[in-house]
C-alpha cells in the first residue's frame, strides 16, 4: 500500500535471460515523482538519493534509470526495489510495473511508447503554422494567431511529456513546472481565440476565471518547491471545467439556433472536453491511469482539423460574398479596376478592341417614388438578369452601385459594341415587372479602346470616357446610347482636350 504522501518501496521480480545479462542493463519507470533509491538484489543501483525537504523532484513523467555498468547480473530471479516519494494526487507511486531490460531494449521500448505522442504533437504544431502562414498574410485575422498560440503551447505540453528531456539532461522539476504553468495558459488561450472567432464578449465571471489562471500561471513559475505545485492543480482543474462548461454552453446555445460551423466546433471541443476530464479524473487517482497522454492529443488534432475545415470554408464564403451584389447576383465593383487594366493589356498583344459601357438607370428615382423601392428592386434585379444573359462568357457585367452597371467586353469591334449597347437599350425599354404600369428607360455612356488608335490607356481613364458619354447620353434626352470617339487618353491626368469630364462616382 502507498500512502497519499510520503515514501513507498516497491519490489518486482525478474527473470532475466542468459542473452541479456552481457549487456548494460536499465529499468524504465512511468508516472512516479521520481525514484529516491533503487536496488537491485539488495545492492543500489541508482536513484536521486535526496529526501525530504530538500527534495525538489516533483514530476509524473516516465524516466530510464541506467544500472552500473558493474552489475553483472547472472540469468534466472533477481528482486528490484524501489523507494519513491510521493506527494501528488494519483493515489500512488508507481503506477505502472518498471520493466528491466537491456539500455537499447528500454530505449526503444521508450521510443515506441513515446512516438505516438511525438507524432500527434508535430501534425498539432503543423496545422498551427498553417494558420500563423494566413494570419501574417493577413494580421486582421487574429483568431489564427491565437490558434498558432495554442498548438504551439499544446504541442510543447504534449512533447515536454517526452523522457528525452530527461536523457538530455533537462530537470524534470523545470519540465514539470512549465507543465503546470502551460495548463493555466492553454486553457486561458482557449477561452480567449474561442470568444475572439464567435465574436462573444467575455462575461464578468469568465473574467473572474482567466484572472484565476493568470495567477495560477504566475505561481506556478515562481512557487519555490516544486511538490508545491500540486497544491494549485485543484485551482487548475476548477477554472478548466469552468471555461469548459462556459464554452459548451455558448456552443450549445448556437447549435439551437442553428448557427453556422456550431455543430462543427461542439463536436470538436467534446473531444478536448472529454479527454480533459478523464486525465484529470486520472491524475484524482478515480480511473487507473496507464501513463498514456495521447488521448488528449488525438482530442486536439481531431479539434484541430475541424476547426481548419470550419475555417476554410468561411473564408471561402466570405471571398465570393464580398465580391457579389446581393440584390442582383451580379459581381459588385470589387476587382473591376483589375479586370479592365487585364483586358487592356491583353488587347495590346491580341490587337483587338476593348469595349466599356456604363449603364444608367433614367429617372430611376421617379420610378421608385412612383411604385416603391421593393418594385424598384425587381427592376434592379430583372436589368441584372438582362444584363447576364446578353454578355459571353468573356464579358463581366457589374452592378457599379444603386442604378448603375458597367459592361466590359473584350475582343470586340467599334460597331459590335454599339448595336450590343442597342440592344440592351431596347431590351430595358420593354422590360416589365410586376408592380409598376410603366417601365423605364437606360442611358449608355461607351467607351471603345482601338489598340491601333493609340498607347493604352489606364483603367481608370477608359472607365472616365465612358462616364463621359453616359453623361452627354443624359443631356440629350436620355435612352440613348453615346459612344465616346477618338483616341482615350492615357491617364486621369490628361483628359483629352475639350472632354468635360464630370465628376461622378469615380
Ligand atoms: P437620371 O436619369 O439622371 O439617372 O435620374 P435618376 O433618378 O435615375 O438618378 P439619381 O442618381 O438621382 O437617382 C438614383 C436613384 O436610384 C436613387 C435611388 O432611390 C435609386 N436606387 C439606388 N439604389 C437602389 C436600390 O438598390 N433599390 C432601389 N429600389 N432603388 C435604388
Ligand atoms: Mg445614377
Ligand atoms: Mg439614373
Amino acid at each position: 500500500g502507498v500512502p497519499e504522501h510520503g515514501y513507498a518501496w516497491y519490489r518486482f521480480r525478474f527473470s532475466l535471460s542468459p542473452a541479456a545479462r552481457t549487456r548494460p542493463l536499465a529499468f524504465t519507470c512511468s508516472q512516479i515523482r521520481d525514484v529516491d533509491e533503487a536496488f537491485l538484489d539488495g545492492m543500489r543501483v541508482g536513484g536521486t538519493g535526496a529526501f525530504p525537504p530538500a527534495y525538489d523532484k516533483g514530476t509524473l513523467q516516465a524516466r530510464l534509470y541506467e544500472l552500473p555498468a558493474t552489475i553483472t547480473s547472472a540469468a534466472g530471479p533477481h528482486v528490484l526495489a524501489i523507494r519513491v516519494y510521493n506527494a501528488g494526487p494519483r493515489g500512488g507511486g508507481l503506477t505502472a510495473a518498471p520493466y528491466l531490460d537491456s539500455l537499447s531494449g528500454a530505449f526503444w521500448r521508450r521510443t515506441m511508447f513515446e512516438a505516438p505522442l511525438a507524432l500527434v504533437a508535430a501534425a498539432i504544431f503543423s496545422l498551427g503554422l498553417f494558420a500563423l502562414f494566413v494570419f501574417l498574410r493577413d494580421r486582421r485575422q487574429r483568431e489564427f494567431l491565437l490558434f498558432f498560440l495554442l498548438t504551439a503551447g499544446v504541442a510543447a505540453y504534449f512533447v515536454s511529456w517526452l523522457s528525452l528531456w530527461s536523457r538530455l539532461g533537462v530537470s524534470l522539476s523545470f519540465i514539470f513546472r512549465a507543465d503546470v504553468a502551460l495548463a493555466f495558459a492553454l486553457s486561458m488561450l482557449f477561452a480567449l481565440f474561442f470568444h475572439h472567432f464567435f465574436v462573444l464578449t467575455l462575461p464578468k465571471w469568465m473574467r473572474f476565471v482567466l484572472a484565476l489562471q493568470f495567477a495560477g500561471m504566475l505561481i506556478a513559475c515562481v512557487l519555490p518547491r516544486v511538490d508545491d505545485l500540486y497544491r494549485v492543480l485543484p485551482l487548475c482543474y476548477a477554472t478548466v471545467i469552468a471555461s469548459g462548461i462556459r464554452v459548451v454552453a455558448v456552443l450549445v446555445r448556437k447549435v439551437r439556433r442553428r448557427a453556422p460551423y456550431a455543430v462543427t466546433v461542439l463536436v470538436g471541443f467534446g473531444f478536448i472536453f472529454v479527454a480533459t476530464l478523464r486525465e484529470m479524473a486520472q491524475d484524482f487517482g478515480l480511473i487507473p491511469s496507464g501513463g498514456r497522454t495521447e488521448y488528449m492529443g488525438a482530442a486536439f488534432l481531431v479539434f484541430s482539423v475541424l476547426f481548419l475545415s470550419v475555417v476554410a470554408d468561411r473564408m471561402a464564403r466570405l471571398r465570393v460574398a464580398a465580391a457579389t451584389d446581393p440584390l442582383t447576383g451580379l459581381p459588385n465593383r470589387t476587382g473591376l479596376f483589375d479586370r479592365i487594366a487585364l483586358e487592356l493589356a491583353r488587347s495590346r498583344r491580341s490587337n483587338r478592341a476593348v469595349a466599356l459601357a456604363v449603364l444608367d438607370l433614367d429617372r430611376f428615382k421617379d420610378f421608385n417614388d412612383r411604385f416603391g423601392h421593393l418594385v424598384g428592386d425587381r427592376l434592379l434585379i430583372a436589368m441584372g438578369e438582362r444584363l447576364s444573359e446578353s454578355v459571353r462568357a468573356t464579358d463581366l457585367a457589374v452592378r457599379f452601385g444603386g442604378e448603375e452597371f458597367v459592361l466590359l467586353l473584350p475582343e470586340i469591334s467599334r460597331d459590335e459594341a454599339v448595336r450590343c449597347c442597342e440592344r440592351i437599350r431596347e431590351a430595358v425599354e420593354h422590360m416589365r415587372v410586376s408592380g409598376a404600369e410603366g417601365g423605364t428607360t437606360v442611358s449608355i455612356g461607351l467607351a471603345v479602346h482601338e489598340p491601333g488608335s493609340g498607347p493604352t490607356p489606364s483603367a481608370g481613364a477608359l472607365l472616365r470616357v465612358a462616364d463621359a458619354a453616359l453623361y452627354r447620353a443624359k443631356a440629350q434626352g436620355r435612352d440613348r446610347v453615346s459612344v465616346a470617339e477618338g483616341p482615350i487618353p492615357v491617364d486621369l491626368l490628361r483628359p483629352a482636350s475639350g472632354e468635360s469630364v464630370p465628376s461622378g462616382a469615380l
